[in-house]
Parts: structure tokens; sequence; C-alpha cells
């Protein structure tokens, strides 16, 4: 029996908190609702304390924005999140200091792109991104085998696409960007737009066509500045069937066979695909990171 590592997957509505080492040694799981700080970090540390053997280490997968580099004085920090009272919190450092483990600490789709790695729909590939579009937009992944990183993370639910205002003149609801991808494509932005939840929304719902739209515009964009050998897409949007179908021949359209490899050209169904762990993609790639950090 190998070591035992904690991931938690911190997201804007849940916390996700397991205990394992891997998809089918995830011994102990618990959600967590996102309240305030103090109430959500509290609930995540006693889990932890409470589990008949210790973890060796700690992973977290986190909504922000966040500080990543360990270099910097604010690492670990949930920095200018949109969610109330989640500004300039220090989750990683409340659980380093809590629980006395190594922590490591990384945005939630990077986090969910090392799970995919590891287990998942990456297969053996080391560069491809991993996209979720849910509540929200956000996008991170792999590059030469290890998490995109730099400045601070990336931020591709925030990339502009075009937008026809005669068409769609829906505003957007970033409340930094307005029409982003995220402000034009999220489920909230569907929601708004259409004053009815996505999921109560028909297949041939209008609705669709521009959602395909707008998501190949961003899948695109990230195509030709990334060059990744796979596009992993999850979140609760993408479970309206056949809008991934929708998103890959729009895509295809969008770069009109520029972009020369047969992945794309002769087999863009392998190309584009859900995340081979489901919704588990971030909790599990959080356990990826708590190993890493042990070192
Ligand atoms: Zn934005």
């Amino acid at each position: 029996m190998g070591k035992v590592y904690g991931g938690i997957e911190a997201g804007g509505t849940k916390f996700v908190c397991a205990a394992g080492s891997g998809p089918t040694e995830l011994r102990t799981e618990a959600r967590i609702e996102t309240t305030t700080p103090e109430e959500t970090i509290g609930r995540v540390i006693a889990f932890f304390r409470g589990l008949p053997e210790p973890v060796a280490a700690i992973g977290i997968g986190s909504f922000g924005p966040i500080d990543p580099d360990p270099s910097s004085v604010t690492y670990g920090l949930i920095t200018n999140a949109p969610k109330p009272d989640w500004q300039n919190i220090d989750l990683a450092g409340a659980v380093r200091e809590a629980l006395r483990v190594p922590v490591g600490f990384d945005t939630d789709v990077n986090a969910a792109a090392l799970g995919e790695h590891r287990w998942g729909a990456a297969g053996r590939l080391d560069t491809f991104i991993y996209m979720t579009v849910g509540t929200g937009i956000g996008g991170g992944g792999i590059a030469g085998g290890r998490p995109m990183r730099g400045l601070l993370h990336p931020e591709m639910g925030h990339v502009r696409i075009p937008h026809d205002l005669t068409t769609d003149p829906f505003p957007g609801i970033c409340p930094w960007h307005g029409d982003c991808l995220e402000g034009l494509a999220a489920g909230s932005a569907l929601e708004a737009r259409w004053g009815k939840p996505s999921e109560t929304m028909p297949a041939d719902h209008p609705a669709w066509s521009l959602e395909a739209w707008y998501l190949a515009l961003g899948i695109t964009n990230f195509i030709l500045t990334l060059s990744p050998q796979r596009v992993i897409v999850g979140g609760g949007v993408m479970a309206l069937p056949g809008l991934l179908a929708k998103v890959r021949r729009e895509v295809a359209r969008l770069l009109n066979g520029y972009v020369n490899a047969p992945e794309i050209t002769r087999d863009i169904d392998s190309y584009i695909v859900p995340p081979a762990l489901g919704n588990r993609a971030g909790v599990l790639g959080a356990i990826v990171l708590a190993e890493h950090a042990e070192g």
C-alpha cells in the first residue's frame, strides 16, 4: 500500500476534498460548501484531521486568480477573486500551518490537467490544454510535461473574441471585460442572456449554436498560440449532448486547414475530447500536486 495524499479542489461553490493515491485509490471524499473563508477552510482542515491515517502532503487546485509562484511573497493566496470575501486569502498557508505537511498549490484547471495527464485523456502527450466551461470558463494545461505558469498563470477564459452585436446584442457578464470569452459563453452568461439555466435549454435551442461558435473561437486561438497536442474540454455546460461535436466542426471551419496536422484535419474527434476523469479530474490532479510538493 502506497502513501496517502490529500487533494483539495477549491471551487467557488464547493470544495472537494479527498485522500488517496489515484482514481482507484480514493478512500475518502467530502464536499464542503464554499461559504466564508474562515468557515470553509476550517471544515477542510477538520476533514483532514479526522482521517484515520495522516496524509503525506496536500495539493490544492484552486479557483482564482491565485499566486502559484513559490518565490513570491503572496504565494499560496487567492488574490483578486471576484467572489465576495475571498480576496487575498492565504489558502495554502492556512492548510500548511494547520496540518504541518508540504502543500502544493496551482489553479483548478492546471490541477485538472495534471490529473488527465497522469490517468486520463492526455495519454502520453506532454503539451495539451484543459478547459472547463461551467459557471465560469477556465483553461490551464501542461507544456513540456509541466503545468503552464509564468508571470502568473494562464487566464484563457478571459481572451477577447469577435462579438457581433447585431446578431448577439448581449453585452456579456465579465466584471472586468464585459464580452470576453467567459463573459459571453460561461454558464452564467448563458443564463443571463436567455433568462433560464443552460441545463433547461433543449438541444435545438439557438443558444447552443452561438455557444459552439464562441467556444470554437476561443479554442482556435489557443490552438494557434499554444500548439497543444490535444484539447480537453470539460465542465457542466459541456454535458449538453452534441455540443462538443458542434464545437469541433466550428474549430475545423475556423482553422480552415491551416494548422496542417492530421490530428485536426483527419481526426478532430480524437483531438478535442472530454476529460476521461469526468468531474474528478480536479481533485485527482490535486493529489498529483501533493506528490510533487512532497518532492
Ligand atoms: Zn473577462
